[in-house]
């Protein structure tokens, strides 16, 4: 999992490629690397962030050129490890994304004809394999077309040599786009270096090899030439900079009723996929805060239409399929999530319907599965999610909606309001009592036990304070036992079914000296009157409780992060999109 870049054109090819790989240090940042082509070639490649030392590398010289940003998967992050990989002839560079599954055989035959390895990475053996057809074609296309039957695994990969004026680029399970511009092309493992060059774009497809020219865009698929559709991307530029917010994180946090909107509109009512019509039961595999999404849509799917709804970790799926029958969904905001998509070519294999709920247009998960549907949030840079839950949260609601009847149109088609009202609460008083804590619990009940999970993850990854998150009732069944006054709780309480026995948790909890967060309704007076800090929502129905009340969890991990200086939109160990197992 990693960004990657590539140019070819008229320009010096090394600022294009700086600026690209800062814009895709949300897929990896451990260390990066470019590579460029004059009448040398030129590498400059280091442990660490792109953002933090991009001088050297901006200065190579060249038209052509390639770029990295890595996130280690074999091999510490260390200068010889990053990206680009040259071959032993000095000639050939490369970069990739993904994992070689069979390297270490590879290696052992390359070791043995010879080969001079210089990083412990998966990835050397591929420009050592290119060298050698090299050798035999004199023909770069030729030569990486001949070396991909060899390789199990997944890859994205731009390759360069000094021999010829082009890129060669190939993809399997790992993303790869195609930038057309004018006179000048772009490669790279999304949208988001390019938009600012084009809005034109090719989406490869697995098993595609594509040669490009500055003039030209020519792909393969199994040596047979293939044409792929030209998309028009309707980012703005603006979309992947951070608007004059401090971070990512917040800027999305603050687009979360715009994407609210947007998506609740765009999910075409009249037209929803036909697999979604009368399901007996569904399965959704998801990962992260997508299976958090995939919780709180089975509590809401059950209640509201009584179909029966099963959640699994993507991860297990594939691994421990269970007897599925009948409609899988996927729901993964790259479209790009390794196990996600493992699980649904899974699930096919028992003939099963599978429906992907993705945000990226043209990721893998849309050729995988028979429908998607897109959440069009547009793009996510912080590696904690937040717009792309709400967006995931809103197709699953429009869902259910659809079941039921189409009975929630007026609250859905509102819901934004709210959300907009909980954006300019003040939650100091909250951010200070979790920021001197070590551990904070959060419990909730239905679809608030999902809530907890995410907002404990949103606390856990952002401020590296250990967060849980229960359904109330647990709690009492051991974690009780830690309790005390140091380990504030977040009580998700509000009106409804489960309000009193809520009331009651949260009595229990303050008799064992744990101080208490709860989120409530406004008018609620009871529970403010209890606890030590109370937030009050404004009084709305079920569905929007959940949207105000996620959005209060965000901005309390974001606040309680930013107040103990951490990194907020590039946590620490994480990747944005976890396209390897
Ligand atoms: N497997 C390669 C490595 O460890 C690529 C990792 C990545 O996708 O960043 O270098």
């Amino acid at each position: 999992m990693c960004g990657i870049v590539g140019y070819i054109g008229r320009r010096e090819a090394a600022p294009i490629i700086v600026e690209g790989l800062k814009k895709l240090e949300y897929r990896g940042y451990d260390s990066f690397g470019i590579a460029t082509l004059d009448n040398t070639l030129h590498l400059d490649k280091h442990k660490g962030r792109i953002s933090e030392n991009p001088q050297v590398a901006s200065l190579l010289k060249g038209k052509i050129g390639v770029g990295h940003t890595r996130w280690a998967t074999h091999g510490i992050p260390n200068d010889a490890n990053a990206h680009p990989h040259i071959d032993c002839t000095g000639k050939i560079a490369l970069v990739h994304n993904g994992i070689i599954e069979n390297f270490t055989e590879l290696r052992r035959q390359l070791l043995s004809r010879g080969h001079l390895f210089k990083s412990e990475t998966d990835t050397e053996v591929i420009v050592h394999l290119i060298e050698e057809a090299y050798g035999r074609k004199r023909n770069l296309l030729d030569a990486v077309q001949e070396v991909l039957p060899l390789l199990e695994g997944s890859y994205a990969i731009l390759v360069i040599s000094l021999t010829e004026e082009r890129l060669i680029a190939a993809r399997n399970a790992s993303p790869l786009v195609i930038g057309i511009g004018d006179g000048e092309n772009f490669a790279a493992s999304d949208m988001t270096p390019i938009i600012e060059h084009t809005e034109r774009a090719v989406f490869l497809e697995d098993g595609d090899i594509a040669s490009i020219t500055r003039g030209k865009i020519e792909i393969f698929n199994k040596n047979n030439p293939v044409s792929r559709p030209v998309e028009l991307i309707d980012w703005s530029q603006e979309d992947v900079k951070k608007g004059g917010y401090p971070h990512f994180m917040l800027k999305e946090i603050y687009e979360q009723p715009q994407a609210l909107y947007n998506t609740i509109r765009s999910v075409d009512m009249d037209n929803l996929p036909k697999i979604l019509r009368n399901p007996q039961s569904v399965t959704v595999v998801a990962c992260g805060s997508s299976f958090h999404a995939g919780l709180i849509f089975k509590y809401l799917l059950e209640g509201a239409c009584g179909i029966p709804a099963r959640m699994e970790y993507a991860s297990e799926f594939k691994y421990f399929p269970p007897p599925v029958e009948d409609l899988v969904i996927g729901i993964t905001q790259s479209g790009e999530t390794a196990d996600t998509l493992a699980a649904l070519r899974q699930a096919k294999t028992h003939n099963c319907r599978t429906l992907a709920i993705t945000n990226v247009l043209g990721s893998t998960i849309c050729r995988t599965v028979d429908n998607t549907i897109f959440m069009r949030a547009g793009p996510e840079i912080s590696v904690a999610a937040t717009k792309s839950f709400v967006a995931q949260l809103a197709v699953l609601m429009q869902v259910i909606n659809c079941l039921c009847g189409r009975k929630c149109d007026d609250i859905l088609q509102h819901a934004h309001q709210a959300i907009e009202e909980v954006l300019l609460m003040d939650l100091t008083d909250a951010v200070n009592l979790c920021k001197g804590a070590s551990d904070i619990f959060y419990v909730g009940r239905g679809p608030f036990y999902p809530l907890c999970l995410e907002g404990a993850l949103k606390m856990k990854e952002i401020s590296y304070i250990h967060a849980e998150g229960y359904a109330a009732g647990e709690l009492k069944h051991g974690p009780f036992a830690l309790l005390s006054q140091e380990t504030p709780v977040i009580a998700l309480c509000m009106p409804g079914e489960t309000y009193g026995v809520m009331v009651s948790n949260i009595k229990e909890m303050k008799a064992r000296g744990a101080p208490v967060i709860a989120i409530g309704c406004r008018t609620d007076t009871e529970l403010s009157d209890i606890v030590d800090i109370f937030i009050g929502l404004p009084k709305t129905p079920m569905f929007v409780q959940v949207l105000t009340t996620l959005v209060v969890l965000q901005l309390l991990a974001y606040h309680t992060a930013v107040s103990l200086g951490c990194d907020i939109d590039k946590p620490r160990n994480l990747a944005k999109s976890v396209t390897v197992e």
